[in-house]
């Protein structure tokens, strides 16, 4: 089969291997999509741990086609997206759910091979069933909408408060789609230029801010007067933090959705001591794509504007390409198999 290889850190190239065998547990997936995410580039670029030769991916979605034990049987011919997380299942951490907090966590697409391949092989105990009326593109993004699902139930995020997204990269873009099927009210999301904030207006945000244009802080005075309820950073970057802590309402909360690089930074902690902010980590899915899938079933969240390339395997330099320079309006490029 073909799949993408990362054969160490920078070099990467589309091989032939052999078609993998699924052990007990876990299940072969034809993929059908596979979405690329900023994430992907860092293990690319050796930023993020990971068990190199790799085939990187993540976000996906296909038809399950061989199993590991008989009985997961059922499972073969369903089209179904799932969990990345290979989990002993058995330890106090995977059995309240917090699979995350496995001592033998393992994430497919970084420690095991993933799905920029024609098959990937996935856990059984993490599918869900995709349904006939979401697309394999929009079903590959059930795994960041889930990151979001997941943020906001760390953020306590609640019906009716306001919120503040800053960053419309795909993260962003699931956050806002995840606050407003929830309830949230005059969400806002910011972003330094206008080609991805009109995907936003189309996923129903409040307000857009373009920040080369318009004075975030200031905006955001007359739009939230009293602060926001729950901000969230789905940059990573330094000014970005500080601005949240800024701009969340006193006793309010600020979610970290953006990976910081390793970065260390400055931030003012007396604007969180002194305004009791509930300054909460939220990187990374929790377990969220049942949620996600049934979102989308029942049209609360429908994803497809940001579907922005479909590309083959073949053309992978393309879409890393694409997802590294983030060309205007540009959200996921997706690998599609036929
Ligand atoms: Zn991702
Ligand atoms: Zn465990």
């Amino acid at each position: 089969m073909k799949a993408v290889v990362i054969k160490e850190p920078g070099n990467i190239s589309l091989q032939n291997v052999e078609i993998p065998e699924p052990q007990p547990g876990f299940v072969r997936i034809k993929v059908k999509a596979a979405a690329i995410c900023a994430t992907d580039l860092e293990v690319l670029d050796g930023n993020i741990p990971a068990n190199y030769p790799l085939t990187p991916g993540h976000e996906w979605s296909g038809v399950v086609d061989a199993v590991g034990s008989e009985k997961d049987t059922s499972w073969i011919g369903k089209r179904v997206i799932g969990s990345s997380d290979v989990v002993c299942l058995t330890c106090d951490a995977c059995r309240s759910g917090n699979w995350r907090y496995c001592k033998d966590f393992e994430e497919i697409g970084f420690r095991r091979n993933g799905a920029y391949a024609e098959y990937a092989i996935m856990p059984a105990y993490g599918l869900c069933e995709l349904p006939e009326n979401v697309s394999f593109e929009t079903g590959a993004l059930c795994e960041p909408l889930g990151v979001a699902l997941g943020t906001l139930e760390k953020a306590e995020a609640k019906f009716g408060q306001t919120c503040l997204i800053i960053g419309a990269g795909s993260i962003g873009l699931c956050m806002l789609a995840a606050a407003k099927a929830m309830g949230m009210k005059d969400i806002v999301v910011c972003a330094t230029t206008k080609g991805r904030l009109d995907i936003a207006k189309k996923l129903g945000a409040s307000h857009v801010i373009a920040t080369k244009e318009t004075d975030l802080m200031e905006a955001m005075k007359s739009i939230h007067p009293y602060g926001t309820d729950v901000v969230v950073d789905c940059t990573g970057i330094e000014e970005c933090i500080q601005m949240s802590l800024k701009l969340a309402r006193k006793g309010g909360t600020v979610a970290l959705a953006g990976y910081g690089r390793g970065k260390i930074m400055n931030i003012r902690i007396d604007d969180i001591h002194i305004n009791n902010l509930r300054v909460v980590g939220a990187g990374n899915n929790w377990n969220k794509h049942k949620t996600a899938v049934t979102l989308m079933k029942d049209g609360m969240v429908n994803l497809e504007c940001c579907v922005s390339e479909r590309i083959t395997l073949e053309d992978y330099a393309k879409g890393l390409e694409m997802a590294r320079k983030r060309p205007e309006g540009f959200v996921k490029a997706i690998f599609v198999n036929e």
